[in-house]
């Protein structure tokens, strides 16, 4: 019953922040807590109560999927989320402040006249960050799509195809193999566009002695899978085999540094002292990695200024880059699961350098 259980510890942090009820608004946060797959509503957890706000639209998805919650139906999200908390007769609501817009938020404070309503984010941020063996499962099918995708998409990355042509296959191999659909729009760049740490694929040609970047992940039961390879194509010079050392040495690093209990900003701190060692601290301009599950960015971060812990049941990605400027760029990024001792790898493809 992970539904319950979850819902349960919802309810264990009411007393401690002196709320009679917490309401959300983020869907896969509702997802999570309750099993609603739709893309509107909101859900009231209270301490006897669980109720699922949805508009007409979503009434019978909401009965088919949502686990014990009762279902309410509005014609206006505002005026029925301030109906339902009125008639449960609650004086103390925290509400997911990040999910939920100012223009909202006004009116539903001037509804909910005399009531103390408390913005919660911190306290309910990090509620998805472990996951049960049920949701690893999802996990691993998604990983599996996309890397049986990928695996076979590798044959066309060729000198002078496209790279959206790259990207278009791999996304209609991740689906024709069972990706609900995609985890973000996939990244295949190469050459100086590899430079970009989120460029879109456009209509270069691939070139004999690029670096060619491919991020990409399939959804599979809700959850996501990200994961990203450098290839060389055609030929490699010793400059671009000593820079990808340099990122995958940074990568083994970081991820010999997880396990259990370590803080998420000692793992970017091993993966960016290699990069700055080697003198090329300032091309690596992002984090060193982020949860993965029903969101591909989730809780935890692992960045130089993150306050959280790692702990067993976390599926993060380990992911440094170093991208130099009008040259080229390098990613080595993989999905683990945090175990007690250490970690286990989930992506699939290998990261050692391989030249197409
Ligand atoms: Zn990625
Ligand atoms: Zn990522």
């Amino acid at each position: 019953m992970p539904h319950a259980n979850r819902i349960s510890r919802i309810r264990s942090k009411l007393a401690g922040l002196e709320l009679e009820a917490l309401l959300f608004f983020d869907m896969r946060n509702i997802r999570y807590l309750v099993g609603f797959s739709g893309s509107d509503g909101a859900l009231l957890v209270g301490e006897n109560g669980v109720i699922l706000m949805v508009d007409g639209r979503y009434v019978t998805q909401a009965k088919g999927e949502a686990r014990g919650a009762e279902i309410f139906e509005y014609s206006d999200k505002i005026d029925g989320i301030a109906r339902v908390v009125t008639d449960a007769g609650l004086r103390s609501v925290g509400f997911e402040s990040v999910a939920i817009n100012f223009d909202h938020y006004l009116n539903l404070k001037g509804k909910l006249d005399g009531l103390v309503l408390k913005p919660i984010s911190e306290e309910i941020n990090s509620i998805r960050a472990v996951k049960d063996q049920d949701e690893i499962e999802l996990i691993k099918k998604a990983v599996e799509i996309s890397s049986r995708a990928l695996a076979s998409t590798l044959e066309l990355v060729r000198p002078g195809i496209r790279e959206r042509d790259v990207a278009l296959e791999l996304e209609y191999r991740m689906k024709g193999k069972g990706a609900e659909k995609v985890s973000f729009e996939t990244i295949v760049a190469s050459g100086k566009n590899a430079a970009l740490p989120h460029a879109t694929p456009g209509s270069r040609r691939i070139e004999d002695g690029d670096f060619v970047v491919i991020d990409y992940g399939a959804v599979y039961g809700g959850y996501s899978s990200d994961e990203t390879c450098t290839f060389a194509v055609g030929s490699v010079t010793d400059r671009q085999k000593e820079i990808y050392g340099i990122v995958k040495d940074a990568h083994d690093r970081a991820l010999d540094s997880v396990k259990a209990g370590v803080a998420c900003r000692e793992v970017d701190r091993v993966a960016r002292n290699h990069i700055e060692s080697a003198g090329l601290g300032e091309y690596f301009s992002h984090g060193t990695g982020h949860g993965v599950g029903l969101d591909v960015h989730e809780a935890p971060r692992l960045s130089a200024r993150s306050e959280d812990y790692l702990a067993a049941g976390m599926v993060i990605t380990i992911e440094p880059g170093i991208y130099i400027p009008d040259l080229w760029g390098v990613r080595i990024e993989d999905m683990i699961l945090v175990e007690e001792d250490g970690c286990e790898v989930l992506t699939r493809m290998p990261k050692d350098l391989r030249i197409l």
